[in-house]
């Protein structure tokens, strides 16, 4: 028996309770993904990560984890971007649902188990808004289908907001149509040029709640354990799902654990499209490991806001080289059984402690150069097997640490250092062309105090390294 209790902060309670699953057999978790009609940001990606974190912990934990994470490709942000770039919405959904896909990837997530796409289950969406039509919970409309919410007694037990709060919040439209102000659209009816199915109240499409409610239920059943997504999405999308489930289920629970991560801002604003304050997870790979990235984005707790700057992407990169220095001494055995507690994944168990499950990390490297700095004798007694093993069964939870580490360390000088450069290079040409000497001749000794080399030939210059460890010069 595991003597520590998976424990995880549920949003309904606002407490950090003990993780009882339904069937612990079969862990059920569904996120909320992507609305596709551009490239992710790195705010995006924060909860991809850290839901991939919870993910992988599941899987250490329980026989088998179903986690899905839908696709939103149809909605009014994606008609509106298909109509100003002139491009069909799917090819639109299509090509940026790849790049969510890819750039996930590069940040080292593991594939849901499910993807769903909204657009795949609008029969399972139409069956859910007529259940809930017949209970007396959504009426329709001049072709629209609403939920009737005061048909819902205990509607805003999650946001625990009141109710002028909620109708502010939710900028919903005081429609004629609308019973009640607070009611919102579970369908609506779509022009011509928009995109639209047939159904019992015409052709239309369905509203965004109403996606994830009908993919929940058709992929991890009525109740299933964790319902997770960005802590912007608690008012109103994941209230209108609790209430769209539940009644539609005749009471039964959508999730017994609701899990938001924090915000990622910059410059302490909220990082948004529409502040436009955005840097894509595309942009920051060209200059960044993806596993630099993914660090970065765990240094922070979850539900901690995080303020992402270039700092705590240098940080990460330094922690990463250090655990890889430790991976490459270890280089010569091979990892055996971990002996002892494995103290990283009872800091996750901790609600996803994930500083703290770094500052063990670099415990175990800590452990790693000690070995590495005592005798040849003494260190035969110890078991580097072991703490090779360690070293990669704790990183491979928060998903780090599986690369190889001669790798890492030449590709140590990141790209954006490289990008530097290559700009100094070109600084010192152009300084030669116009032949002023003492330009060049300082660029070139600019460059020689980093360790860098440069090597005029007949096809231009190159550049080479004095030595294997070099120092990231400080570009601020
Ligand atoms: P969207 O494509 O805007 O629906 O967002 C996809 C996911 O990213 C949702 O779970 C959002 O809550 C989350 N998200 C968007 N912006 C941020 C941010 N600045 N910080 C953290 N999460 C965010
Ligand atoms: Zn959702």
């Amino acid at each position: 028996m595991r003597s520590v209790q998976l424990a995880l902060y549920n949003t309904l309670s606002r407490r950090k309770e003990a993780f009882v699953p339904l069937d612990p057999g079969h862990i059920r978790m569904y996120v909320c993904g992507p609305t596709v009609y551009s490239y992710p940001h790195v705010g995006n990606a924060r909860s991809a990560v850290v839901f991939d974190v919870l993910y992988r912990l599941l899987r250490r934990l329980y026989p088998r984890v179903t986690y899905a994470r839908n696709i939103t490709d149809v909605d009014d942000k994606i008609i509106a971007a298909a109509q100003a770039a002139h491009e069909p919405i799917e090819s639109i959904t299509t090509r940026t649902a790849a790049a969510y896909r890819e750039d996930m990837a590069a940040l080292g997530t593991l594939p849901p188990t499910e993807e769903p796409r909204a657009t795949q289950y609008i029969p399972q969406m139409i069956a859910m808004i007529e259940r809930l039509i017949a209970r007396g919970h959504a009426y329709a409309a001049q072709g629209h289908v609403l939920f009737d919410v005061p048909s819902m007694p205990d509607y805003g037990k999650l946001a625990r907001r009141d109710r002028d709060d909620m109708i502010a919040g939710a900028r919903v439209e005081v429609a004629p149509y609308k019973k009640d102000p607070a009611d919102f659209v579970l369908w609506k009816p779509s022009a011509d040029n928009q995109p639209g199915w047939d159904s019992p109240w015409g052709r239309g499409r369905p509203g965004w709640h109403i996606e994830c409610s009908a993919m929940g239920e058709s992929l991890l059943g009525e109740t299933f354990d964790i319902h997770g997504g960005g802590q912007d999405l608690m008012f109103p999308h994941h209230e209108n799902e609790i209430a769209q489930s539940a009644c539609a289920h005749g009471g039964a629970p959508l999730a017994r654990y609701w899990m938001h991560n924090g915000f990622l801002s910059m410059n302490d604003e909220k990082m948004s499209k529409s502040l436009g304050n955005i840097v894509t997870v595309r942009e920051l790979l060209a200059d960044w490991p993806g596993e630099v990235i993914r660090l970065a984005l765990l240094s922070a707790h979850y539900r901690a806001p995080l303020n992402w700057t270039t700092e705590v992407l240098r940080q990460a990169k330094q922690t990463l080289d250090r655990w890889y220095k430790a991976k490459e001494l270890l280089s010569d055995v091979a990892p055996t059984d971990v002996v002892g507690d494995e103290l990283v994944q009872t800091a996750l168990m901790d609600d996803l402690n994930t500083p703290l499950a770094i500052a063990e990390m670099h415990r175990h490297a800590d452990m790693v150069f000690n070995v590495h700095d005592l005798s040849k004798t003494t260190m035969q007694i110890i078991d580097r097997g072991a703490l090779k093993a360690r070293l990669l069964r704790e990183g491979d939870l928060l998903g780090v640490l599986a690369g190889d580490p001669v790798e890492w360390r030449k590709g140590k000088v990141n790209a954006q250092e490289e990008n530097y450069i290559s700009q100094q290079i070109e600084q010192r040409n152009e300084a030669r062309r116009r032949r002023d000497f003492s330009t060049a001749d300082s660029l070139r000794k600019k460059l020689e105090e980093m360790g860098i080399i440069l090597e005029d030939g007949p096809n231009g210059t190159t550049f080479r390294r004095t030595d294997q460890s070099i120092r990231i010069k400080d570009q601020e």
